[in-house]
């Protein structure tokens, strides 16, 4: 018999941003050949988890640091660890958490779907997830009634442009937190480029993507105080087993981590502006379309494109022509979750220029 041909994985280019559905995010050769050197090697975990909380620490600005397998397992052990401390007992007994505070705090408008809800990450650990506010609106007074209501162990906030309700004064909340004696947890996934702003929140864990901006495998980043980070780790002998960082998550984080300690951010801006400035003169070019440029809503330091199609004037709309994009090869992915109002978006961060040639040849192939 014949060996039947393989079919091989479709070529894309993602403008889609750190969309896991499409792997993420590219790393770098410097993040490549450490993560080759570690699988070729044995190492003691313990000692690179010890390293690993320094380095992060030092970029976070936070006491210490550990590295679980991504940030949704890092919401779960978090959580757990906020309601066993480092008590063999209690580790051993989730996620039976009847004996304990089990209450987490979220604001409704929180509970983000990054391809799973966050309450069911929360759930997994044993705990019982509550919201304060509803989706439109939380106020401090809707989180400390929450909080005071219940037998908490933590209030869990979102730091993310899928949060929809209006912002909440972080701040604040974690001291109303503090003050009914429970500590905080921020997810803060695709937020690397602003960890030491959330860190400087008092937040008592913030919780980061390691593979999204820095581009480092997958590997979630638990950072912050020692007593709480420590009874992260001390999961690992219970539910966090299957949630482990592996030795060369461990590794590719430490060399992307000193890889954007070296990047100068300002000249890396501009250099993301100017291709975002390109793409949109080029894009304005073609009949029907509008391009412009929006800067990331929670801060970040770059911009998307926005593309907006007039049902007019362009040959197709908004839905077709991402769906024209993804059917053509290379496949195409575009923000296109505003396609039904005509509006698509790219981010930029990680399409190389000739990438960048590419997009803009099917759009007018496809306009034109
Ligand atoms: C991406 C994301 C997650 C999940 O992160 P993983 O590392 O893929 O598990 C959780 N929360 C938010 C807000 C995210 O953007």
């Amino acid at each position: 018999m014949g060996t039947q041909p393989r079919k091989l994985p479709t070529k894309l280019i993602n403008a889609k941003g750190t969309f896991t559905p499409v792997g993420v995010s590219r790393s770098s050769n410097e993040v490549c050949s450490a993560v080759s050197e570690a699988l070729r090697n044995y190492f003691v975990i313990d000692e690179l988890q010890d390293l690993a909380s320094e380095t992060i620490s030092s970029f976070a600005g936070s006491e210490a640091a550990t590295v679980t397998h991504c940030t949704a397992s890092g919401i779960t052990v978090s959580i757990a660890a906020t309601m066993t401390g480092t008590n063999p007992d209690r580790i051993a007994a989730l996620p039976d958490s009847s004996a304990m505070a089990n209450v987490v705090v979220i604001p409704a408008g929180h509970n983000v779907n990054y391809g799973q809800s966050l309450v069911q990450a929360v759930r997994l650990s044993g705990a019982n997830p509550v919201f304060a506010g509803d989706d439109a609106l939380c106020t401090l007074d809707d989180l400390e009634q929450q909080i005071s209501n219940h037998d908490s162990c933590c209030l869990l906030l979102t730091s993310s442009k899928l949060v929809q309700s209006p912002p909440i004064d972080f701040a604040g909340a974690i001291e109303i937190a503090h003050s009914y004696g429970i500590p905080a947890v921020i997810d803060a996934a695709a937020q690397d480029f602003r960890i030491r702003e959330l860190v400087r929140t008092n937040a008592d864990l913030v919780l980061i993507s390691a593979q999204k901006y820095l581009a480092s495998p997958t590997a979630g980043l638990v950072i912050g105080r020692r007593n709480l980070v420590d009874a992260v780790r001390a999961q690992e002998n219970g539910i966090g087993r299957g949630m482990k960082a592996t030795k060369e998550s461990i590794l590719g984080v430490l060399a992307a981590i000193e890889e954007r300690e070296k990047l100068d951010i300002l000249e890396w801006q501009s250099s993301q502006d100017r291709k975002t400035s390109y793409f949109v003169e080029r894009a304005n070019m073609l009949p029907g379309m509008r391009a412009s440029v929006e800067r990331d809503p929670t801060g970040l330091p770059f911009s998307r494109v926005v593309l907006n199609v007039s049902s007019e004037k362009a040959t197709l709309d908004a839905t077709t022509m991402a769906a024209q994009l993804k059917a053509g090869s290379p496949s195409i992915w575009v923000m296109d979750q505003n396609a039904g109002e005509g509006e698509i978006g790219l981010e930029l961060v990680q399409v190389t220029k000739s990438e960048i040639e590419t997009i803009l040849s099917r759009l007018s192939a496809l306009l034109l």
